[in-house]
């Protein structure tokens, strides 16, 4: 039903690919996970600014919490940069 939703979103706008749903899912996920996951790891205690795909959506990833991370934001653009995006 999610892959079915996503597919229905991307054709629409690929601006607005994320959608409302998405919103929702990532108002849930904020609220369980307050802080960024990777500085955690590390002792630190940074709140959360962005949502990442550990597995893009683009890459056949999925909405679901276990493919989410909190992450603040310069943690996620170290992810995307060492994935080599941008
Ligand atoms: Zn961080
Ligand atoms: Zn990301």
């Amino acid at each position: 039903m999610e892959q079915h939703y996503e597919k229905f979103q991307r054709g629409y706008s690929p601006g607005k690919r994320y959608g409302r749903a998405w919103k929702r899912i990532r108002d849930r996920y904020v609220h369980k996970h307050p802080l960024c996951e990777q500085c955690l790891k590390e002792g630190r205690y940074v709140a959360v600014e962005e949502v990442h795909h550990i597995v893009p959506l683009a890459e056949g990833g999925s909405n679901d919490e276990s493919n989410l991370m909190s992450l603040c934001r310069s943690c996620h653009e170290k992810i995307h940069h060492e994935r080599g995006d941008r």
